[in-house]
């Protein structure tokens, strides 16, 4: 992170087509971030938005000066959005979230202070505001990753989580892999706690996703995390 001036807390946003949404999830992040007195910056992913979710973002950069929005040059998907973030983040804690204010940045504060205890903590759903069939697909992935993986995780995919910066830092991410962060970076030896979360109907603007087409490719994605984790070289030496 050579170069560029250190801040407190870094909130990464993946946004893809969310025009509907930024200015309302930036006067959030204003009210909650902005009393706790440190400092901060809140780091937009534009990944190729084809509406003028670039443009809403550019008119706050005048009053807010913690902004930066960082623009890929076409749709990468969300897994890459948010590397792309954490590359540009120069928090020492780097919190996640999604741009459509399906979680709520109010919850930021307490999961911060939750890092006392632990290296990262990551939302778990409780009163989840999706369509069931979504949430039964979520509850069957968790249960599957759980199965096949050895974790014990309750909603591994949930956006909304914190990080001391060294769990992120030299993690190499796949498109997809997103959803695995726990288990990620538990593989690099950090502990991980997982809190209940509120979650909110999206506010405007459309999922991303298709049911099925999301479960097949987590599926597909599960099982080379599986593989990682099997195959994961950890170990203690030293030098004589
Ligand atoms: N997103 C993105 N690139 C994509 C797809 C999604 O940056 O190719 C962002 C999206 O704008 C949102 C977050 O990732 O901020 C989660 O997407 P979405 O709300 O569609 O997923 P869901 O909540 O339905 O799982
Ligand atoms: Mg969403």
């Amino acid at each position: 992170m050579t170069g560029k001036q250190a801040v407190e807390i870094s909130v990464v946003i993946p946004a893809y087509n969310e025009e509907q949404n930024v200015t309302a999830l930036l006067e959030r992040i204003k009210d909650v971030l902005e009393p706790l007195e440190r400092s901060f910056e809140a780091v937009f992913v534009d990944d190729g938005s084809t509406d003028n979710t670039l443009e809403a973002l550019q008119e706050h950069k005048q009053s807010k000066p913690w902004l930066r929005v960082i623009a890929l040059d076409r749709n990468y998907g969300q897994t890459c959005a948010i590397a792309a973030g954490f590359e540009a983040s120069r928090g020492a804690i780097i919190a996640t979230l999604d741009a459509d204010l399906q979680n709520d940045p109010a919850e930021i504060p307490r999961l911060i202070e939750m890092l006392n205890g632990c290296d990262a903590v990551a939302g778990w759903r409780v009163n989840r505001q999706d369509p069931w069939l979504r949430r039964v697909a979520t509850r069957v992935a968790n249960g599957v990753l759980n199965k096949l993986s050895g974790e014990s995780i309750r909603d591994s995919a949930c956006s909304l989580k914190v990080y001391k910066r060294a769990c992120i830092e030299g993690l190499t991410l796949y498109e997809g892999l997103h959803r695995f962060m726990p288990t990620l970076v538990r593989m690099r030896g950090f502990k991980v706690m997982e809190v209940p979360v509120s979650h909110h109907r999206r506010n405007a603007g459309k999922t991303k996703y298709g049911v099925w087409n999301r479960m097949f490719r987590a599926f597909v994605d599960l099982l080379a995390v599986r593989w990682m984790k099997k195959r994961n070289i950890s170990y203690h030496a030293r030098e004589l």
